[in-house]
């Protein structure tokens, strides 16, 4: 782990802990070493993948403990959902101050690319204020093919 991420995550972990103060949740170690396991994994995370990782930090981390805890880390902030419309939910930390991301997926292996769209969160802002309304939420999802796909008709799969 570098010294840059060491560092964010120090933040994380004081900002995770003043919002479970202010809703009267009790601070553990536990939460501690779930939120260390986030920061660990590479973005596009399931809840599945958090509880694998955890679990190697902190054998006593149960999959209800992980359920519990994600929505704490995504209602403060520390992590976001990508929905990308498949059954299980992906979750990325807000690493720095994000730009709007599109999720381009491939139609073959469901690889998920991020890709900067500051645009789309200026069009949202900008056709919400002629109506009138406040943007609550918005996703762009793009489908694409891989080139590998495009080469072989195939991606490569992990395992
Ligand atoms: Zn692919």
């Amino acid at each position: 782990m570098s010294a840059k991420t060491d560092d964010r995550l120090t933040r994380a972990w004081e900002s995770f802990r003043k919002f479970m103060l202010s809703k009267d949740l009790r601070v553990t170690g536990q939460r501690r070493r779930i939120l260390n396991a986030a920061f660990d994994l590479p973005d596009h995370f399931t809840a599945e993948d958090l509880l694998e990782r955890a679990r190697q930090l902190d054998e006593s981390v149960s999959r209800a403990t992980i359920y519990r805890s994600l929505p704490l880390l995504y209602e403060s902030g520390i992590i976001r959902e990508v929905d990308v419309g498949h059954e299980s939910k992906f979750y990325a930390v807000n690493r720095r101050s994000e730009n709007f991301k599109a999720q381009v997926i491939c139609v073959d292996c469901d690889k998920i690319f991020e890709v900067d769209a500051p645009f789309m969160e200026w069009y949202g802002k900008t056709v919400s204020e002629n109506l009138d309304l406040d943007v609550k939420t918005q996703r762009l999802q793009v489908h694409a093919e891989c080139p590998e796909y495009r080469e072989k008709f195939q991606c490569p799969k992990d395992s």
